[in-house]
């Protein structure tokens, strides 16, 4: 192998810039070339391709973001699209590549590979932590670091003011977001979609939680939550059949997205740029990079996108107790 690609797909995520430095600079140790693919997978059908050495990736292992910029590339999902992606390829010699992205970009790979026998290996970057096959992805760390410092700002009104807060995070499908940084943060409690513990428990909760004495109320709502209800109709509901509290409304948003990576996430980005360009050099192919019980696994592609990550029961439990 003598040259590989690099590129950023799908939704960003802290700690893809430290991503893409690392496989920069594994390559320039190992003496390959390294090219960088903008725009993701639309950037590889236009050929947008840019020649990398160690230099191309200073002063981005901080920085949020990806300087490569992320696309989603409708034409990549057609035969012929991945066709014009795998003729650029080959026009410019790539023997293999790294995907950093999410399940979507990863079957996107698997894809090039079944059909070109093109070697591929993916690195694991998304805020939602929801891929199999890794107890971390990248930029999850940061996420719920970003979560955790919003709700310490919001706890200091609510505490002030004596309101319920129902603060809306990221996580259509999965709730590792709302679970890890509910916790951490203290949240009352947490609404998550893996569970629909129903409107009755809630507003339990939150009448026992005002008869014990405590002045406010954080509750953490991941945007795919099963109770039928936005954040926005849960303070109506609440409003409605509990008309002690005072509350208000928080949808956190894109800023869950951006910032700089945690130390966590710049450094578990590190080792999976080595580890991806060191499987593409030892002749794999069709894995995806984890981390589990901190050592580097590689586990295939197929097998990571087949499912979410379930939901940590031990956490769950820990949560519920918190709240008593
Ligand atoms: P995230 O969910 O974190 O945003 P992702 O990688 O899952 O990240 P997607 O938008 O699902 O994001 O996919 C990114 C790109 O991967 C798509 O725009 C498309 O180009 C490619 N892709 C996704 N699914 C397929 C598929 N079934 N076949 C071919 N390419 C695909």
């Amino acid at each position: 192998i003598k040259k590989i690609a690099v590129l950023t797909s799908g939704g960003d995520s802290p700690g893809m810039n430290a991503a893409i430095r690392s496989v920069v600079r594994t390559c320039a140790y190992m003496k390959l070339e390294c090219i960088a693919i903008y725009r993701g997978y639309q950037g590889m059908i236009e050929g947008d391709f840019k020649e990398m050495n160690a230099r191309s990736v200073n002063n981005i292992i901080n920085k949020g973001g990806t300087i490569l910029k992320s696309a989603r590339c409708e034409e990549f999902r057609t035969p012929e699209g991945r066709q014009k992606a795998h003729a650029q390829l080959l026009k410019n010699n790539i023997d293999g590549l790294v995907v950093i992205g999410g399940n979507g970009s990863f079957t996107g790979a698997l894809k090039l590979n079944d059909e070109f026998n093109f070697p591929v290996i993916g690195i694991p970057g998304t805020i939602d932590n929801d891929i199999l096959g890794t107890t971390y992805t990248l930029g999850f760390d940061t996420a719920i670091n970003t979560v955790v410092d919003a709700i310490d700002k919001i706890r200091d009104t609510a505490s002030s003011h004596n309101r319920l807060f129902f603060v809306e995070v990221m996580g259509r499908d999965v709730g590792h977001i709302a679970l890890n940084a509910g916790v951490g943060a203290g949240a009352e409690e947490i609404l998550i979609p893996e569970q629909n513990l129903g409107l009755d428990r809630l507003l339990d909760s939150l009448k026992r939680s005002k008869a014990s004495g405590k002045s406010s109320s954080i509750v953490i709502v991941a945007e795919g939550d099963k109770t039928g209800k936005n954040v926005f109709e849960l303070k109506e509901y609440v409003e409605e059949h509990l008309p002690i509290y005072d509350v208000r409304v928080s949808v956190l948003g894109h800023m869950q997205r951006g910032g700089n990576p945690t130390c966590f996430d710049r450094v578990l980005a590190s080792r999976m740029g080595v580890k991806a360009v060191e499987s593409l050099i030892e002749g794999k192919s069709n894995y995806m990079v984890g981390i589990r019980d901190n050592q580097l696994i590689l586990t295939p592609i197929s097998e990571a996108i087949k499912a979410h990550t379930a939901i940590d029961e031990e956490l769950v439990r820990v949560s519920d107790i918190m709240s008593t």
